[in-house]
């Protein structure tokens, strides 16, 4: 069967983009290696427990916010589960160094007020900062989801410099000025590298206020694959794509790990850019072109432990826990030796439908270099070796160790523990080098880390997190501008808040 379009990759930009599609009328196919959907909404199951892979924490879904008017469009919104994080302080920082925690809070008033206790002193400093998130957030059309004709990309000096420089320039206090940039581990932050607006919107985004999914977020990819199928389309999961076949500046046909082929009129890759360009033959690809990809660098992964507990015994903490021991640590979490890592840790303990009085399960992220897995790069899940499994272990005592400091007795309360590496997350997802959010945004070399929709390729464009930003809010940005390449990307627009006025 030929369809109007293949998408390669059935994650949270595949679907949202395969969602669109279909609601155009288009005939659309899904092909995901994986044996379930969803990628970074993807859960898998441990011990009985259900586990989040790549979505933890998200925002926009409350009344007339971004992702609520997109997911309305798209009829996805039915029976998800979710839960709002205290307003007061959805993520709690704490500095091992002295031992302090600082509460961050959703909404203008419970951010500056809430860190206002700590910094009395820079209070006005802090309404400086927020209200220039507030002002320069809106500069991003797409973001805020209005019909324009300017690229999202045409962005002045204030938006592209360094993040470090942006925030700094707000405040007095030291401290604070690290306090203020605890979330970078969502952005994977450079100090003198990320462009400010990276901060800048997702800064915006969870200050607007944070919420869960309640029994993992697989239910949202589950409704998008509804809406597909509902339309025509095919969703095919256990299909790993692994060659496009090019000839004369077109794909022909796809073709997948079974020896399978399928054929369309356009094809999406949804999966890292320079993975999808390892996959078509030297000769069909500008070599300048190729080059430039494949020399983008990548953002760094993540190491984590899933750890089950004991029936009522670890108390549910409706908020995100950021530990970093010390205030320099907060921009150098990947800067570490094989004796100092982790150099910080961002935990959560996922709801579940149940009461939430107590925990049935944490999530601990420690971001680490692909490099620390690299001596194993060539092997597969399950068989990776003894030596790997010993690395592992002695990653999983060294941050129950740190646990222990912050939650004294944790130890007595753990059923179960499993781990995941970067080369977890770059055979599950795909992800170059297990990156957590795939290509590096560099303000020293705006351009070339600017990925676009279109390829050399006529008929093969791309999405997710490496168009325009990453995380929910992005890869749902960039499947506006990939669908919008076919029927505009202000008709879409148009479209989405003409259906949220209905309501
Ligand atoms: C540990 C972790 C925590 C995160 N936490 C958050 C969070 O709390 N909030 C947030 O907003 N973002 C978070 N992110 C980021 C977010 O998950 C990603 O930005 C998002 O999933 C990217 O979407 P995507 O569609 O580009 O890629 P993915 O969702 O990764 O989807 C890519 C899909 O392509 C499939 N695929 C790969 N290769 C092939 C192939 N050859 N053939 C067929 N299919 C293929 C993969 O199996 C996968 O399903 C987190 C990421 C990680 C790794």
């Amino acid at each position: 069967m030929k369809y109007d379009f293949l998408i390669v990759g059935g994650g949270i930009g595949g679907l949202i983009c395969g969602c669109l599609l279909s609601k155009e009328g288009y005939k659309v196919c899904i092909l995901e290696k994986h044996y379930s959907i969803g990628g970074g909404l993807h859960v898998f199951r441990k011990h009985n427990m259900i586990f989040e892979t790549g979505i933890h924490y998200v925002s926009g879904f409350s009344q007339n916010q971004v992702l609520s008017k997109i997911f309305n469009y798209l009829q996805v919104l039915d029976n998800l589960k979710m839960k709002e994080l205290d307003a007061e302080a959805f993520d709690i920082l704490h500095i091992g160094e002295d031992n302090h925690k600082y509460k961050l809070g959703s909404g203008e008033e419970n951010f500056i007020n809430g860190l206002s206790i700590d910094f009395p002193e820079e209070h006005d400093n802090l309404k400086r900062y927020i209200s220039s998130i507030k002002d320069l957030s809106k500069k991003f059309y797409l973001f805020n989801l209005e019909p324009r004709e300017t690229d999202i990309f045409s962005m002045d000096d204030e938006l592209t410099q360094p993040v470090g420089k942006y925030i700094d320039q707000f405040f007095k206090n030291e401290k604070l000025k690290r306090v203020v940039a605890w979330n970078n581990s969502l952005y994977a932050g450079i100090y003198d590298k990320t462009p400010a607006f990276v901060h800048i919107l997702i800064s915006r985004f969870y200050l607007d206020g944070a919420t869960r999914f309640v029994d993992g977020s697989q239910q949202l990819a589950d409704n998008m694959v509804k809406v597909i199928k509902a339309a025509g389309g095919d969703v095919f999961t256990s299909s790993e794509v692994v060659h496009l076949d090019v000839l004369d500046k077109e794909v022909k046909k796809i073709k997948i790990a079974d020896g399978r082929t399928f054929e369309a009129q356009n094809y999406i890759s949804a999966i890292h850019p320079a993975v999808t360009l390892d996959m078509i033959d030297t000769s069909q690809v500008q070599k300048s072109y190729r080059n430039r990809i494949t020399s983008l660098k990548n953002t760094t992964s993540v190491f984590t432990l899933f750890v089950t507990f004991k029936e009522k015994s670890f108390p549910y903490f409706n908020y995100n826990y950021y530990y970093s021991p010390s205030y320099d640590s907060i921009w150098k979490a990947s800067e570490y030796t094989a004796e100092s890592w982790p150099q910080g840790m961002m935990l959560l303990t996922p709801p579940t439908s149940g009461e939430n009085k107590y925990a049935e399960k944490m999530i601990i992220n420690c971001i680490m270099n692909f490099d620390d897995v690299k001596l194993w790069e060539n092997t597969k899940t399950g068989k990776r070796g003894d030596d790997y499994l010993s690395f592992k272990r002695k990653c999983t005592d060294k941050i129950i160790s740190i646990l222990k400091d912050i939650f004294p007795g944790i130890e007595d309360t753990i059923e179960y523990l499993s781990t995941s590496t970067p080369l977890t997350i770059r055979d599950y997802t795909g992800s170059k080098d297990g990156s957590l959010y795939g290509i590096e945004k560099d303000c020293n070399n705006m351009l070339s880390s600017h990925i676009v929709p279109r390829t050399k390729i006529n008929n093969l464009y791309l999405t997710g997190q490496n168009i325009n930003l990453h995380g929910i809010i992005g890869v749902a940005l960039s499947a506006i501008l990939t669908a919008g390449e076919f029927v505009g990307v202000n008709y879409l627009i148009n479209k989405i808040n003409e259906e949220y006025q209905k309501n």
